[in-house]
């Protein structure tokens, strides 16, 4: 670090408060005044990261490997039809919100947030179904009406949500955890509240139908986590819908990536496609940028890593350098379930299909072990989550037409499934699956299909065993035991993004940007170390 980055630094550590962000329209080229900083990945998380390391002063590059910006956020546009490849359920938008605000600027000036009603329907192999969805009078009401010796429990469970909550997210979600005695703080009330039994032990205390207990338990599987084997931390989720709603934005989550990216370029922020990162470059043992695929370098004062976090370590730090990622530890890590997830669109409209639709086949804790596991072959029952967005923005498919996408778990790349085969009969599975149980007729009516597997994940995204969420939300991977987000091996590297702490999902990654820049903040300019 220069003299004049060292100033830098004590400058931004005697921040208090919000910062106030640079001057719109401050340029980030060469300006040997400001801290540069480079970020590996232009996921949610590695963006947020972007614009809070500006809004501190910094000079900040994003380089990214494929041709737009998203990461599991991408885009594909076809025959007049938006797909938007992965998170379609937006919740906690304050957490979008303070992106802009770093800047003055407001998110409703740029991207609108939906409503969602139902939040999703859940469909079950018995022909019932459940609208979840609403504040707790309401789904306290649905719980009523689906299973009446049920409503109490769920009240109870449902403040227990709350609390976990105000613990788990309040409290700890955006506080660095990569101090031991962090957690330690953290664990009495954890561990009063229940927090480290697995979820669905925790629901079924409060729950009986099994149906219900299906619905209150499959929000892990939105973050990589088998419900039985996540700690019940995670019901936590239950409650951030609950408080935040559940939104779509206008256009598409593409919408919300593609305002992010023109908020970074105004101010200032340089964002680079089609540019992969082959190495943490580091000087004097931290971290002084980076290596792409063509050679070249990008000399950077703090490298943000947004690429999955096990791959961080595997294949961008050099191993000398790894004391606590070794490559066995690395391997014995458990990366959470992989995806098979097939876009469409079809010639006409179906107008009772809600925009989200989880259709659950007759197993559960069965299906959940393949799909987690490494020796079952394709499920031939999937559960599948239908993602209809017309349902809220018709603009997103031809007029009279609608856009979709399905998608069911599968195992990673660990279990030995042949996926130049599997993704044609897993195809034909799941089409006939929708057209026997909610959209009858697909197979007549499907135009533009394209299809992802975890051969995909781990081509285009870099996802090591083209895991879904990176790697799952164990106990043991959890909290203080998930990737720290500073590197403890590299001074300057710093992590964000599914597989960091907090975890996956967009306000997980968004949250992981929040604790790097209390990091940043932290930056000590004597030793040249975070504290
Ligand atoms: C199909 C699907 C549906 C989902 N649905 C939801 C949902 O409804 N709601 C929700 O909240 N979450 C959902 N999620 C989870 C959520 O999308 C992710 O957890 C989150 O978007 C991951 O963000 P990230 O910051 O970790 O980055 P990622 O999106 O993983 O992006 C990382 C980026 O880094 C780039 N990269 C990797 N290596 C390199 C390298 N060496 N050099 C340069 N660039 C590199 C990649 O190309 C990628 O663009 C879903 C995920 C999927 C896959």
């Amino acid at each position: 670090m220069d003299a004049v980055c060292v100033a830098e630094a004590i400058r931004h550590a005697g921040q208090a408060g919000p910062p106030t962000g640079p001057p719109a329209g401050d340029a980030s080229g060469d300006d040997p005044g400001r801290t540069r900083t480079v970020v590996i990945g232009s996921g949610f998380g590695g963006l947020a990261a972007a614009l809070r390391a500006r809004a501190l002063g910094h000079q900040v590059t994003i380089l990214e490997r494929l041709d737009q910006p998203g990461g599991r956020a991408r885009v594909f546009r076809r025959d007049g039809f938006t797909f938007d490849a992965g998170p379609t359920v937006i919740t906690a938008p304050e957490l979008l919100d303070e992106l802009w605000a770093l800047f003055g600027e407001s998110r409703a000036d740029h991207v609108t947030l939906l409503p969602v009603r139902p939040w999703y329907r859940i469909r079950f192999h018995d022909g019932r179904h459940f609208d979840y969805g609403g504040r707790l009078e309401e789904m306290a009401a649905k719980v009523a009406a689906f299973s009446p010796a049920d409503e109490a429990g769920f009240r109870r469970l449902a403040e227990r949500t709350r609390r976990l909550y105000e613990v788990g997210y309040r409290q700890l979600g955006a506080v660095p955890f990569h101090r031991a005695g962090t957690m330690l703080r953290a664990v009495p009330s954890l561990l009063r509240l229940g927090g480290w039994r697995s979820l669905h032990a925790l629901v079924s205390r409060y729950v009986a139908d099994e149906s219900l207990r299906r619905v209150f338990t499959l929000q892990t599987l939105l973050i990589g986590g088998h419900p039985y084997r996540s700690p019940a931390l995670y019901a936590l989720i239950q409650h951030l819908e609950r408080e935040g709603g559940v939104w779509f934005a206008r256009g598409g989550t593409t919408a919300i990536i593609t305002q992010l990216a023109a908020l970074a370029r105004r101010h200032g922020i340089v964002l680079r496609t089609d540019s992969t990162v082959t190495q943490v470059l580091t000087a004097g043992g931290r971290a002084s940028g980076v290596r792409l695929q063509d050679g070249s370098t990008v000399a950077a004062d703090v490298v943000i890593a947004n690429a999955d976090a096990p791959a961080v370590y595997a294949d961008l730090v050099p191993p000398r350098l790894r004391r606590r990622w070794s490559d066995r530890r690395l391997r014995r890590l458990q990366p959470s379930m992989g995806l098979f997830v097939l876009y469409f669109g079809t010639t006409r409209r179906y107008e009772d299909t809600a925009h989200h639709t989880i259709i659950l086949g007759r197993r559960y804790r069965e299906l959940l072990d393949d799909v987690f596991g490494t020796t079952a072959g394709l499920p031939d029952d999937p559960s599948l989550y239908l993602h209809r967005p017309t349902a809220t923005d018709p603009s997103l498919a031809p007029p009279g037409q609608d856009a979709f996408y399905v998608l069911a778990p599968v195992p990673n790349l660990r279990a030995p499934i042949d996926w130049a085969r599997g993704r044609t009969a897993m195809r034909d599975r799941v089409v006939a699956m929708l057209s026997a149980r909610e959209l009858p007729g697909l197979e007549d009516c499907i135009v533009s299909e394209s299809v992802l597997t975890p051969v995909e994940f781990a081509r285009d995204y870099l996802a090591r065993d083209g895991a879904g969420f990176s790697v799952a939300p164990t106990l043991r991977q959890s909290a203080f035991f998930r990737f720290h987000n500073r590197c403890g091996d590299v001074p300057g590297l710093y992590l964000v993004g599914a597989g960091t702490h907090p975890g996956a999902g967009v306000p997980g990654v968004l949250t992981s940007a929040k604790v790097v820049e209390t990091m940043l903040r932290e930056m000590s300019p004597i030793l040249g170390t975070v504290a």
